[in-house]
């Protein structure tokens, strides 16, 4: 137990890290990646695989105990194999965000460093509309990918789907009967702003029109709320006697920045506070000038708002006035 934890101003406890391999992803989905591209960082800009490591323990010596993978698409990081058992020597729970893609080449060694958690996006159960999103043609590899991990009972597979106003608002209900037969854990995300995403209000599908969508299929008593976990982002629920459940996610609606726990590591080594934030704080300069990090990730955690990266609401529906990075060089 560590005796000195990272507790920020608020009271919050931070214990759970995502770090972001990788700013590259074999997808290009329209929400996420700017249609214009990135600027990608120079490659000796990116941490190395010691390096990940080492602020990795930093963390973990500051009282981290998760650390969740994300990216860009993480499984297409090189050494991705030297990173992962690295990772899972250290005592915390390891889990995974990825788009599926090359998922069936690594599900075999997630499950020999036991590593069950895994975060799936899908926003389409259509092959069609799975291209318009990601523009590219990788629907069945995906589709494959999230039901043989279904079926290991050893994985816990959570499905993340964006929704989009007059994009995929009619499928979710579509993707509540997936959940019938099928043990997996379908969460619904609002939208959100990051630069080059062509965000704005209106294609918000909120916290209410989802549940009313699911209320129009589904009676309320056969509509089950499931009690959520301390630090729980999403609201979760599941129809009595289905398999799987759903949850939503309503950063936009309802943010739940009270319980708050995360901290982000980009991938070319900048610490960000909260998703929201628009500033972030260098650890791989003073990782290699020989520096000592803890006093600097403490300070970065001191620093952090309450709410939202301290954007009010009109600030925060009105991105045009604020700038953070585009969602795939951040790592959801
Ligand atoms: N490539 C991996 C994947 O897609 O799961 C990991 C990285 S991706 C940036 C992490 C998560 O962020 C995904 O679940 C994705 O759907 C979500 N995401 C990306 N852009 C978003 C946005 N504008 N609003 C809400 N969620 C977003
Ligand atoms: Fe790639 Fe994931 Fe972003 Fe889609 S959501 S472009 S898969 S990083």
């Amino acid at each position: 137990m560590t005796k000195n934890p990272l507790v920020d101003l608020h009271g919050r406890p931070h214990t759970y890290l995502r770090i972001s391999l990788t700013e590259r992803c074999n997808l290009r989905c329209t929400y996420c990646m700017p249609a214009e591209g990135v600027q990608l960082s120079p490659k000796d800009h990116i941490m190395k695989t010691h390096e990940i490591l080492d602020i990795a323990r930093t963390f973990v010596d500051l009282g981290v105990t998760k650390i969740r993978l994300t990216g860009g698409e993480p499984l297409v990081r090189k050494n991705i194999d030297t990173i992962l058992r690295q990772l899972a020597q250290l005592p915390v729970e390891l889990s995974l965000t990825t788009n599926a893609v090359l998922l069936d080449r690594y599900l075999p060694l997630l499950k020999e460093l036991g590593i069950r958690n895994l975060n799936i996006s899908l926003d389409h159960l259509d092959r069609e509309r799975f291209h318009k999103i990601t523009l590219r043609d990788d629907y069945e590899k995906v589709i494959s990918n999230i039901l043989t991990a279904e079926q290991d009972e050893f994985f816990t597979v959570k499905v993340n789907a964006v929704l989009i106003q007059g994009t995929n608002d009619d499928e979710v209900n579509a993707f509540v009967r997936w959940t019938k037969e099928l043990n997996l854990h379908v969460r619904f995300i609002e939208f959100m702003p990051f630069d080059g995403n062509n965000w704005d209000l209106s294609k918000l599908v909120s916290y209410e029109d989802i549940l009313q969508k699911i209320h129009s299929e589904w009676s309320s008593d056969a509509i089950l709320r499931i009690e959520d976990r301390p630090n729980d982002t999403s609201r979760n629920y599941k129809i009595k006697g289905y398999k799987g459940t759903f949850a939503i996610i309503s950063t936009v609606t309802r943010p739940f920045c009270s319980t708050c726990n995360r901290i982000r590591l980009t991938a070319n080594g900048k610490v960000k506070n909260c998703l929201f934030s628009g500033s972030e704080t260098d650890l791989l300069t003073p990782l290699r000038n020989g520096q000592d990090l803890q006093p600097i990730i403490r300070q970065t955690i001191l620093d952090k708002h309450a709410v939202r990266g301290g954007l009010d609401d009109k600030q925060f529906k009105d991105p045009g006035e604020h700038h953070n990075r585009s969602m795939i060089l951040i790592g959801g």
